[in-house]
């Protein structure tokens, strides 16, 4: 008889989770999942997807706009919230049915409740019962951060409530200035919501190369959201014509939501960790080491819940290297260096490899090559509309060592620049790639000129 009920017991089908478990019962192994909610995750169920249709959704009436000067008639174009929550809710529910019968083909079994750790060996399920495991896999993700000790933060939404508002606020002030605040606030904008976007730092998106940083909030300004900086919550109040937001610059403002997206945090309340030894680090997030395991021998951990790169390839690939290492024989850790990423704001982002700052410490001397234009598609609409590209070279070693786009299909352009600098190419083979015309990516390899900042070129 088997020591243990599974061979892998798997806590939460998100990304990470739902993809060790089914490479881990693809392998033959007997394999659990438990999902408190509902299976897909974060990026699923109220993350990238959904939040994604809301980006479709939301930019077309800058489609209208761009629309009339090229000869069509939009007149009377309307939105209807509750049917687009409808066909978003539909499609949702289509891609969790998949992941189910995706884990249930492979051999998983699923158990639905929330799960606890009762020793380091065994799970309770609530609803379900008790069962023993010789490998755990915690992939509980995160979930969203607010401070507790706001006056009235209970009056607040997060990203997690604004997939299912009861009905499209006429005003919306969005707290935050990562991608989620930018994101949804350009979302709110697009669907014709007064959106204010209030960010604590000096600008929205910090880690984000600086040209892009400005780039994007003036972008934002120019589709009329309204970007304050340097001023936070110090309250919110239920008025009789909505909520007021009450700020450190003494400024107030009222609208009929507030959205807070102050930062995401490790999801590891009640899962009984204690229980089984596992330590956290200073941030509250599962400590492990290159191939996700734990301080304890049998339990590993991916995604969110070890707060690395906090995206859903990566908690993928993070989970797929757990499965190869301990189902297959073939010992994997994710390399979690020259991640790219995008950012669906409105302009949307496409960012891969080091911001100029960081290579400046990184590398010492660069080389920038930097473009504004406007795009081709808005030539003669009156936007004033402008897209950002921009290269940094490392000079010692000639390397293209980050590649950042402010503009149209940026996320779908940085795809294919992360295979060239994850490659480790330089200038010169990037240059001999021919441009394919007229594009606004061909921009990226007809850049000749170094850029030299002002004030900096007199120097010499
Ligand atoms: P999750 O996908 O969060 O899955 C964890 C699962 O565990 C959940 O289903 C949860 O219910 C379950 N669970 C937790 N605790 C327990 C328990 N005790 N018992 C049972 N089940 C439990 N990433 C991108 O790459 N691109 C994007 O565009 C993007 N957009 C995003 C937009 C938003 C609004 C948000 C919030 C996130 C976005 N992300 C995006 C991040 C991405 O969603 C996460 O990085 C990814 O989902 C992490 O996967 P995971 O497997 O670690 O956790």
């Amino acid at each position: 008889m088997a020591k243990y009920d599974y061979d892998l017991f798997v806590i939460g089908a998100g990304s990470g989770g739902v993809r060790a478990a089914r490479l881990a019962a693809m392998s033959g192994a007997k394999v659990a999942v438990a999902e408190e909610h509902r299976v897909g995750g974060t990026c699923v169920i109220r993350g990238c997807v959904p939040k994604k249709f809301m980006v479709y959704a939301s930019e077309f009436s800058h489609h209208f706009k761009t629309a009339k000067s090229y000869g069509w008639t939009v007149e009377g174009a309307t939105f209807d919230w509750q049917a687009f929550l409808a066909e978003k809710d539909k499609e949702i529910a289509r891609l969790s049915g998949i992941y189910v019968r995706n884990l249930q083909n492979a051999g998983a079994e699923l158990a639905h409740g929330k799960a606890r750790l009762l020793d380091a060996h065994t799970v309770e399920v609530d609803k379900v019962g008790t069962r023993t495991a010789d490998k755990i896999l915690i992939a509980t993700g995160g979930r969203p951060w607010a401070p507790k000790d706001l006056p009235g933060v209970e009056l607040a939404i997060s990203s997690n409530e604004a997939f299912h508002l009861p009905e499209l606020p006429r005003r919306i002030v969005i707290a935050g200035g990562g991608y989620i605040a930018v994101e949804f606030a350009g979302i709110f904008n697009g669907l014709g919501v007064e959106t204010a976007l209030v960010h604590r730092g000096p600008n929205v998106l910090r880690g984000f190369d600086d040209d892009v940083r400005s780039h994007l909030a003036e972008e934002m300004e120019k589709r009329g959201i309204t970007v304050v900086l340097g001023t936070q919550h110090t309250a919110i109040e239920k008025t009789s014509g909505g909520l007021l937001s009450r700020f450190s610059n003494g400024h107030e403002v009222e609208s009929d939501v507030v959205m807070l997206c102050l930062g995401r945090e490790p999801y590891v309340e009640g899962l009984g960790l204690e229980a089984a030894g596992v330590k956290l680090t200073e941030r509250g997030a599962v400590a492990v080491d290159d191939h996700s395991r734990s301080n304890v021998e049998n339990i590993w951990a991916v995604g969110d819940v070890t707060d690395r790169i906090n995206l859903t390839p990566v908690a993928i690939r993070e989970g797929q290297a757990f499965a190869e290492t301990e189902f297959y024989g073939r010992p994997t850790a994710f390399d979690h260096e020259t991640v790219a990423s995008a950012v669906f704001s409105q302009p949307p982002i496409g960012s891969v490899g080091l911001s100029e700052a960081d290579a400046r410490k990184v590398c010492g001397k660069v080389d920038i090559y930097l473009a504004r234009l406007k795009p081709m598609k808005y030539a003669f609409n009156g936007s004033d509309e402008r897209a950002l590209l921009k290269l940094v070279v490392d000079c010692a070693t000639e390397k293209v060592v980050g590649c950042h786009v402010v503009g149209p299909d940026a996320p779908e352009m940085i795809q294919m620049a992360a295979i060239a600098i994850k490659m480790g190419v330089t200038k010169a083979q990037w240059d001999a790639a021919c441009a394919v015309h007229p594009t606004l990516a061909e921009e990226l390899v007809t850049m000749r000129e170094k850029f030299v900042p002002m004030g900096l070129g007199q120097v010499a």
